[in-house]
């Protein structure tokens, strides 16, 4: 009867197959024990996504409230998980620095619905008011 036999790619060590067996449980069973095969690495977040995307200039609505802020591009996402939401991404300078900001605060997003973008850029200010039920909103200053 023939030899099966297997060579690792790491060792070059030969390897039987057992008698009545497939490959796969004895290159499994060396692979596990095999001295010279690599350690998989799983990768970091880093290595597989743009630096840029991570650490992006975001913003919080709450850290640019009452400065006057330069709009140079906005879109209006629809939130899948939440019908009939949309999320407002704003792409905003202050201070000479680009950010990101993004936000889902109803009064800003039912104004950016009526802006077209051939009307950028613009300056605007974000306040934060209190409404009569006694809830914090954001809201553009008038
Ligand atoms: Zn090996």
């Amino acid at each position: 009867m023939t030899e099966l036999f297997w060579v690792c790619p790491h060792c070059e060590t030969r390897v039987t197959v057992k008698e009545n067996q497939d490959y796969a449980p004895t290159i499994g069973e060396h692979l596990a024990t095999c001295p010279k095969r690599p350690k998989q690495t799983i990768p970091n977040i880093t290595d597989i996504v743009d630096r840029e995307t991570l650490e992006g200039n975001v913003i919080l609505m709450d850290d640019i409230i009452d400065q006057r802020i330069l709009v140079k591009d906005f879109s209006l996402k629809d939130l899948s998980f939440k019908e009939d939401t949309l999320s407002l991404s704003l792409q905003i300078e202050l201070d000479g620095e680009d950010y990101m900001l993004n936000t889902g605060a109803e009064r800003v997003v039912q104004v950016f619905k009526t802006i077209a973008h051939d009307q950028l850029p613009f300056y605007l200010t974000f306040e934060k008011v209190h409404t009569s039920a006694g809830r914090r909103v954001y809201r553009i200053k008038v």
